[in-house]
């Protein structure tokens, strides 16, 4: 039984009708960027997952690009984020001029460990870069508490975790903005590359709206230095089809990620936790093994497709060489890289399909 790592293709064809429906309409009226779309998907996707407004953007990097902007991050500034993450929790604190500062995660969640969160500050933090690692969020309080202790502004990486909640509430909200990516692959994905911004203060907001169209409330008069981080309409106008759906698609992520956790056996076998405290939406199902790549070659023959997500930790990329944390500055981020990998978990996999992948990892 063939079991893809994701495929997209069952998802968009049970949609098409509709979608090409939507996408027609956006087409005939012109509503390329921003427009009717766009506003509809922002008070729907506010509306459903319980923020009071939210902003679309050009994708999950832009907003936090953006909330670094409104941060006020710049040179000689540091900025604190998990190395154990997708590059693009990092850019941000490069594209204003400040210094990713990286401190170690929790080896049960994959998360941000608060301990060793504190440990990383010096007289130059200013913020924090808290990601909710493949949908399961992070240690709020404990973040909330360093932060508010020592100043800093927060910003929440909810690319992998639309939907999730930490003690019931949404994740975004925790801090001082909250950033998503609906990149195809996410767990409510576009037709091309968009994200949204949410914040709880309507200043923040505001700033961010300016800032998405080059600083400017009014055309042509820009009072704040902006960008272009605009939503497009076919983005806004596939994303209200499938807004419907997300919260029967992350059941199903659910349901998959507890038959796994209930299946698997295989000794030696770390499980991703699920802590109390956070209701994961499972954007990926990963484990760890000590013999990972012969584990997914074993998976492989049995026609199953699995993905290192992520191989190698941010501070050992070559393009924070000049950071200078080499091998064994983060020993659980190193040991996750170097032990991880992430099993099917789309919500179109059937329960065979489940259970041939938990079948086949028990018989290694
Ligand atoms: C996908 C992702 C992003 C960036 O999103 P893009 O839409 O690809 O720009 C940022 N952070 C994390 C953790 C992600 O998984």
């Amino acid at each position: 039984m063939k079991v893809p790592f994701l495929d997209l293709s069952l998802q968009h064809r049970a949609l098409r009708e509709p979608a090409l429906a939507a996408l027609t309409a956006t087409y005939d009226a012109t509503r390329f960027c921003l427009g009717k779309d766009v506003e509809d998907f922002e008070r729907n996707f506010a509306a459903t997952l319980g923020y009071p407004r939210a902003l679309g953007m050009n994708s999950g990097t832009a907003p936090l690009h953006v909330a670094c902007m409104i941060a006020g991050f710049g040179p000689g500034d540091e900025v604190i984020t998990a190395p154990f993450t997708f590059i693009s929790s990092a850019w941000g604190i490069n594209y204003v001029g400040a210094t990713p500062v990286f401190a170690d995660i929790e080896p049960g969640t994959y998360n941000l460990d608060p301990v060793k969160l504190e440990a990383a500050i010096t007289p130059r933090t200013k913020g924090i870069i808290v990601v909710h690692i493949f949908g399961q969020p992070a240690r709020m309080d404990e973040i909330i508490a360093i932060a508010r202790k020592h100043g800093l502004y927060v910003i929440e990486d909810c690319a992998q975790a639309v939907g999730a909640s930490y003690k019931g509430k949404p994740v975004g909200l925790f801090g001082d903005a909250g950033t998503f990516s609906f990149y195809p692959t996410k767990n409510l994905g576009a037709c091309g590359e968009s994200g949204a911004f949410v914040a709880k203060d309507e200043s923040v907001h505001t700033k961010a709206r300016h800032i998405r169209v080059h600083g400017s409330d009014r055309r042509y008069y820009h009072d704040i230095i902006g960008g272009n981080f605009r939503m497009d309409g076919f983005q806004g106008a596939l994303l209200n089809v499938k807004l419907p759906h997300l919260a029967a698609w992350t059941t199903r992520r659910q349901a998959i990620a507890a038959r796994y956790l209930a299946g698997i056996t295989l000794s030696d076998t770390h499980l991703p936790e699920q802590p109390g405290y956070g209701k994961s939406v499972f954007h990926q199902f990963t484990i760890r093994h000590p013999r990972r790549d012969a584990l997914r070659e074993h998976l492989a023959k049995y026609e199953i497709g699995t993905d290192l997500i992520y191989p190698v930790p941010l501070h050992l990329q070559k393009c924070y060489a000049d950071l200078g944390c080499g091998v064994g500055s983060f020993p659980v981020s190193e040991l996750t890289a170097s032990t991880c990998v992430s099993l099917p978990i789309f919500p179109e996999l059937t329960d065979a399909q489940v259970d041939h992948v938990i079948a086949s990892i028990n018989s290694f």
